[in-house]
């Protein structure tokens, strides 16, 4: 008899299942219990909503609000907003839905206690850029969190959802979901009606700058593991833009955030000889992209094209110039206060190697690539859109719906939709809790099915790698290394180095071709094979398997899309070196990929992008 069956198995009910409690998991647990006043309304999420998510340290700024009250901004605008930033790729009717929608959700915060910056002469938001407005955010997730829990039948905190289990009567509908507990190692199987994923986006799934002892220090949350991608991938949801990774210019080593610096502050950036250099960089990038070089604002990627174009040119460090800003007092505050807020470790990194900004103009880097829906990329799955808005090639089934049948998302979950940060992310929550319970209504009594086969099935397979290291120990003579299993950090290691050297990370300056990707394909399906044999001495060893297994299939999407997707239609995010250039004619659409699970095959196609709003 194998360990597993020495672990405990949990059955749990529920109408609706939230899986992450993030900013969008918190956000359709509140809605759900709105719409769902007698419904079972379950919240699953692998650390502690408490302090979880991307959000977990803390923010400075709310990234998306309109100020329709005060007739700051209107939805359309934020539509064209995020279409530019994009190339001209985003999904209108849901990030229109979610622009409608987001100010009232912003207002629940400030009544929950989450303090405002206000501006003194108007009583309005204090604005830090156009959409960004100006939080003493610390305690931001603990405010979000207690209106989930308040809502909740109840949460289950330091559970892993490891797969998605599917209707026994109907092969495309959803039925809950199964993971195990990282501290008691109880196996638990949730029976819904309904799923919503909203488990954050993916960091390692590249090679990170900061290696070695440095390892945790990433931009994105190092524990975001792309199991809002993997769940839906593994059931055959389809996915959008998963090429759309993003790239991030932050300060160097401690990859704190610049947007207060350059929106507030007004620093600027130079060459390491001081002198002004994305100007120059003029003429090279309208060779590729042509006139979108000349949209204002000037969209993300190609603010990073310049950077490493120059940098390439030998004429880096890129600096941040805040020496001139730093001798106002009240700058100097805020330019500290935006890291103690959100990012600690930039002020240490800087206390650690002599940098005061006030006399020394600090370093920018670019990050390595993330996978994300949520900032200015929109990767993730592709989801039915609002009744009242979606064109009909959009609308299959209820809002925020995937291909599965009763499967939703939010937040970094779903694709198409940039530049919803964390009040879009919530928002987009509560839309697709709202169609959510709609859906478990409509149903009725026809429930989806569990099927028992298939959760014995899954908690053999969830706890294998901990059978695998069992027995393999054993023929540990030396070291750590055993012949016969493969430990989750050196699997972590091999798939960085191989989407860093093939699909396009920081070691090749963002460089990809077909032949690389081909190369990168088989060398994931090798790690694949091999993921059979990973042990996990504890169970804590057993969640960054399972994290593994998320993100390498996350990482096999992405590979796919960026074979498919022959052109470069975002220069400083990632290059096709044998497509160079952007190409409106042929790739002025979404991607979508179908994964089957049986085959191991991806099916690839593309879908029409509608322009919604002028
Ligand atoms: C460094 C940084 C700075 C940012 N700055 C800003 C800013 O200034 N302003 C702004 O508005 N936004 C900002 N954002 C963006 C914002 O944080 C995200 O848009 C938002 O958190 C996305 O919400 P989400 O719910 O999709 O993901 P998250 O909030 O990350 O939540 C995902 C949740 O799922 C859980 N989970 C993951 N996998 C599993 C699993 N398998 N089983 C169970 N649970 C799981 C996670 O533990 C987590 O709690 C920033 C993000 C980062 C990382």
């Amino acid at each position: 008899m194998g360990l597993f069956s020495r672990n405990k198995t949990v059955l749990v009910d529920s109408d609706v299942l939230i899986i992450g409690g993030g900013m969008a998991g918190c956000g359709a647990t509140y809605e759900a219990r709105h719409w769902g006043r007698d419904l079972n309304i379950v919240c699953v999420e692998k650390a502690n909503i408490e302090r979880s998510g991307a959000v977990a340290q803390g923010l400075y700024a709310i990234n998306c609000y309109m100020g329709m009250q005060w007739d700051e901004n209107q939805p359309e605008d934020h539509v064209r907003y995020a279409r530019n930033d994009l190339m001209g790729l985003v999904r209108e009717d849901l990030g229109y839905d979610i622009a409608r929608h987001v100010d009232s959700t912003v207002h629940k915060f400030e009544e929950w206690g989450l303090p405002m910056m206000k501006d003194p002469e108007t009583g309005r938001y204090l604005r830090e850029g156009k959409w960004q407005i100006m939080i003493h955010g610390e305690s931001f997730k603990p405010i979000v969190a207690e209106a989930a829990r308040k809502a909740a039948s109840k949460v289950y905190n330091r559970i892993m959802v490891t797969h998605l289990l599917m209707d026994r009567k109907k092969s495309n509908r959803v039925a809950g979901a199964v993971g195990f507990n990282v501290r008691t190692g109880d196996f638990y199987v949730f029976r819904a009606k309904a799923v919503i994923v909203c488990a954050g986006g993916a960091s390692h799934i590249y090679k990170p700058r900061s290696v070695g002892e440095g390892m945790g220090r990433t931009w994105y949350a190092p524990w975001s593991s792309g199991s809002a991608y993997a769940l839906p991938i593994q059931v055959g949801a389809k996915m959008t833009q998963m090429e759309n990774r993003i790239v991030l210019t932050r300060f160097k080593d401690g990859y704190g955030p610049v947007g207060a610096y350059f929106l507030h502050l007004k620093t600027y950036t130079e060459n390491a000889y001081g002198d002004e250099y994305e100007s120059t960089w003029y003429e090279n990038t309208k060779a590729i992209v042509g006139d979108y070089i000349d949209h204002v604002p000037v969209p993300t990627c190609l603010r990073n094209h310049a950077f490493l174009e120059e940098v390439k040119a030998g004429r880096g460090p890129i600096r941040m110039v805040t020496k001139e800003a730093f001798q106002d007092p009240h700058l100097e505050t805020i330019g500290w206060e935006n890291f103690l807020g959100m990012t600690i470790g930039q002020a240490v990194v800087w206390a650690s190697q002599n940098i005061d900004p006030k006399h020394t103009n600090p370093e920018l880097t670019t990050s390595e690539p993330y996978v994300m829906g949520s900032h200015a990329t929109c990767s993730g799955a592709w989801a039915s859109g609002p009744e009242d808005y979606a064109p009909d090639e959009y609308q299959w089934g209820y809002n925020r719906m995937m291909t599965v049948d009763g499967l939703f998302g939010a937040g970094d979950t779903i694709g198409g939709t940039a530049h919803k940060f964390s009040s879009g992310s919530f928002a987009e929550g509560r839309i697709a809790a709202k169609a959510a319970v709609n859906y478990v209504n409509d149903i009725g009594k026809d429930v989806p099915q569990v099927s028992e086969d298939e959760y014995q099935r899954l908690k053999k397979t969830v706890f294998q790698p901990m059978e695998n290291y069992q027995i393999g120990r054993n023929e540990i003579v030396g070291g750590t290394v055993s012949p016969s299993y493969l430990l989750p950090l050196h699997g972590l290691q091999r798939l960085e180095k191989i989407m860093d050297e093939y699909v396009g990370g920081i070691g090749s300056n963002y460089m990809t071709n077909e032949v690389l990707l081909t190369r990168g394909l088989e060398l994931l399906e090798m790690l694949k094979q091999d993921l059979h044999h990973l042990g996990a001495e504890d169970l804590h060893q057993l969640q960054r398997a399972w994290e593994l297994q998320h993100r390498v299939l996350t990482s096999e999407s992405v590979t796919h899309h960026t074979m498919f997707r022959k052109e470069t239609r975002w220069p400083g995010y990632y290059y096709r070196g044998d497509h160079m250039k952007l190409d409106d004619k042929d790739w002025h659409c979404f991607t979508l990929s179908r994964y089957n699970q049986e085959s191991d095959q991806w099916e690839m196609e593309k879908a029409p992008v509608y322009h919604i709003i002028d």
